[in-house]
């Protein structure tokens, strides 16, 4: 599936492929909240790095978290002019690009079911709105995007 997002000011546009379009996936870490997550947490999809099209990239901005003491390789991409998070390139994973689905235009399809995580970073007024099928985790769980896709029967091409 075809990725479509943008900034909210609409300087920067964006396109990317993506086999594993299902915004299931809900990331509570203090970082996705912050920069992302006015809900409580950011949605983060996956897509294919090499077939990611920038429009306007001189307006956007790079964010590396420090985590316990460390900069972060994760390279948080946004608008620099209108601040709208755009997604998250790391190079450890260099055929990944996560755009956040609050940046896509694009219709995404609804999830069966979703995962919760990063709950230990979880303040107390973030109530998880938990559906039967969802699953939630402390950390990351083993299970990638694309294995969830798969797991499903949802991958698509
Ligand atoms: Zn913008
Ligand atoms: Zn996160």
């Amino acid at each position: 599936m075809l990725l479509e997002g943008s900034c909210h000011c609409g300087a920067v546009r964006f396109r990317v492929m993506s086999p594993h379009p299902y915004p299931f996936n809900r990331c509570y870490c203090s970082i996705c909240r912050k920069t992302a997550g006015g809900g409580g947490y950011a949605v983060n999809l996956s897509g294919e790095a090499d077939s990611l099209v920038v429009h306007g990239a001189e307006h956007t901005s790079i964010y590396q978290a420090e985590i316990d003491g460390r900069t972060s390789p994760g390279e948080r991409h946004f608008c620099a002019r209108c601040a709208s998070a755009l997604w998250v390139f790391d190079p450890r994973w260099p055929e990944l690009v996560h755009p956040f689905a609050s940046a896509i235009d694009s219709e995404l399809p609804i999830p069966p079911e979703r995962v919760h995580l990063m709950l230990e970073s979880k303040p107390d007024w973030v109530e998880i709105e938990s559906r039967e099928r969802d699953r939630c985790f402390a950390g990351y769980p083993d299970e990638s995007i694309a294995e969830w896709h798969a797991r499903l029967g949802l991958d698509e091409e």
